[in-house]
């Protein structure tokens, strides 16, 4: 299942992971593995329950 290629983040030639939300194939250093993502999704992930959990206090 292991693919080799250029990184969507970094462009550094490694292993590549898929980002379930974006497609993206990324290396591990920029793959989130508890989420499965890439780390510019995950940390959007990150933003938006937090904006969430914000927008809840009024
Ligand atoms: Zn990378
Ligand atoms: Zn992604």
């Amino acid at each position: 299942m292991d693919r080799v290629g250029i990184c969507a983040i970094c462009g550094s030639v490694s292993y590549l992971n898929t980002c379930s939300l974006c497609g993206r194939l990324v290396c591990n250093g920029c793959f989130d593995h508890s989420r499965n993502v890439c780390k510019q999704c995950s940390s959007g992930i990150i933003f938006s329950e937090m904006s969430s959990e914000r927008s809840g206090i009024i």
